[in-house]
């Protein structure tokens, strides 16, 4: 299902199709396939916002973040302009980065509760975190031809991290309807009628295999500020979600927060 790429890093791999995390990870860094996003995600990095004018912004596609043999997938939306698109690294460096890490940590998925910018010693534990769109778009809505572009890059990811997966969270509905068809391209099975988003919404995916396991796919509410804000989210609704996803995963957290 891999289409191949002709980047720099795509063409040091076999038939251009990344056979690691390491190697997908380095070639979607290097993507360009989306004029608008290209020409967005580079504006924003070259103009700034004031408070960061004496940093050097990423700029660039952002990669997924975590291990390799991560049981839990955490799926978001796309990069904010000012935070991943300034750091290089999923959901760090804004306020819903905040949020979440918050959480991940306070349910020992993280090992800090903050994350500020690469090299900052965050590590997550069995747990990656992605997103269906790579770049950042104006005013955080990708185009659905966008998502279907960036597709390509989210089924390989699956596909590598299928193994020892055994859960994902999807934060908001355009994730959960992102991440349905690319579940489908790497090989599972998706009831009919196709499950509906819901913050809690839980579903059994059966195992691809006999000797897989199945895939348990979680809904919640995305830690937008649009949602934090108005309290539409509570650290505590998100944390539930992590919980019941890292229980079903089978993590047994390492580095375990407050209450
Ligand atoms: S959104 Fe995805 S497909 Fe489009 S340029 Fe960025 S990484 Fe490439």
């Amino acid at each position: 299902m891999m289409r191949r790429a002709s980047c720099v890093a795509c063409v040091r791999m076999t038939d251009g199709v990344p056979g690691t995390l390491g190697e997908l990870d380095a070639a979607v860094s290097e993507c360009r396939a989306c004029p608008r996003l290209v020409s967005w995600r580079e504006e924003v990095a070259r103009v700034k916002r004031a408070a960061y004018a004496d940093q050097t912004y990423w700029g660039r596609p952002v990669p997924g973040f975590g291990p390799v043999d991560a049981r839990l997938l955490i799926v978001g939306l796309a990069p904010a302009a000012h935070g991943a698109n300034r750091t290089g690294r999923m959901f760090t460096g804004d306020r819903s980065g905040d949020v979440l890490y918050a959480a991940l940590h306070a349910e020992g998925l993280a090992n800090q509760p903050t994350a500020t910018h690469r090299g900052d010693g965050l590590r997550l534990c069995d747990t990656r975190i992605t997103a269906p769109v790579h770049c950042a778009p104006p005013a955080n809505k990708p185009t659905t031809g966008e998502r279907d572009e960036c597709r390509h890059w989210l089924v390989r990811e699956l596909e590598l991290l299928a193994g020892g997966l055994r859960a994902a969270v999807v934060l908001g509905a355009f994730g959960w309807q992102s991440l349905l068809p690319v579940l489908a391209d790497a090989g599972w099975v998706i009831p009919r009628p196709r499950p509906r988003f819901g913050h809690g919404a839980h579903v059994e995916l059966p195992p691809r295999s006999p000797s897989d396991r199945p895939l348990h796919l979680l809904g919640s509410y995305h830690v937008s500020q649009q949602n934090t804000f108005t309290g539409r989210l509570t650290p505590a609704m998100l944390r539930a979600v992590l919980r019941a996803a890292a229980d079903l995963a089978g993590i047994r957290p390492q580095a375990a927060g407050p209450g």
